[in-house]
């Protein structure tokens, strides 16, 4: 029964990351979100059905049959993390048993692992999905207020936490990050409170700098990309809220 429950979870997880990422990738082409079947990003053919299944599609039909080129791969790795994320957050869940807290966690370890692929893909970060996140957690943390982390100390963390990317993004004017980095500053200095929140931070820096050193070695064209900072900073986001929970 319980291997039945995670299988649910992980598939559920793997379609919410699926459905997330079209609406986005639609949204940013400035498409509607009822537009159709998804096409392929090369030659904007019509992908059978089959290559629509999250995960399983991109496995049996890794190429677009009509111009062989490969999808991106940034859908599969999303709904891959996303499935595996849900099935660990919806396991570690089982002993409290509240239904409200695990609705929250996942939508957090979702948009997380949403920010970051798009930000590592597409170098940008879907802000109204931050907004949404934010009010989300607010509204959540506000009714549960029996937390090991202080209303305070979560205010000061995301007061601080933007503060400190809009202070790089006026500096850079808009060079270093953009203005989404400052609302999941925000996000993440609410969600973790001012004691965690420079350790998350300080860890997002070492992840871009671990990155940009590594991209250094395997670059193979002289036009460096910039480096996603705003995705690194979400998955070390994403690494301290799975400890927590875990
Ligand atoms: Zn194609």
């Amino acid at each position: 029964m319980l291997i039945f429950s995670g299988l649910f979870f992980f598939i559920l997880g793997s379609i919410t990351a699926s459905a997330l990422l079209t609406w986005f990738w639609r949204a940013k082409q400035g498409k509607k979100w009822t537009v159709g079947r998804s096409l392929c990003d090369y030659c904007s053919a019509r992908l059978p059905l089959v290559s629509l299944i999250p995960i399983l599609g991109k496995l049996l039909i890794p190429r677009c049959p009509h111009c062989k080129n490969f999808g991106p791969w940034y859908s599969f790795v999303a709904e891959l993390s996303v499935g595996f994320a849900w099935v660990l957050v919806w396991y570690y869940s089982l002993v409290s048993n509240n239904w409200v807290t695990l609705a929250l966690q996942l939508i957090i370890v979702t948009a997380l692992i949403i920010v970051t692929v798009f930000d590592f893909y597409w170098q940008e970060i879907p802000f109204y999905l931050l907004v949404i996140l934010l009010i989300f957690t607010l509204i959540f943390i506000l009714l549960n207020p029996d937390s090991d982390i202080s209303l305070a100390s979560r205010l000061v963390g995301a007061v601080a936490s933007a503060g400190f990317f809009a202070w790089q993004y006026v500096l850079s004017r808009g060079r270093w990050i953009g203005s989404a980095d400052i609302w999941l500053g925000a996000f993440l200095g609410f969600l973790f409170g001012w004691n965690t929140i420079v350790l998350v931070l300080a860890a997002g820096y070492g992840l871009a700098a671990v990155g940009s050193i590594i991209q250094l070695f395997m670059m193979r064209s002289k036009i460096p990309r910039t480096i996603p900072l705003g995705g690194f900073l979400s998955l070390s986001g994403l690494i301290f809220f799975l400890n927590k929970i875990i």
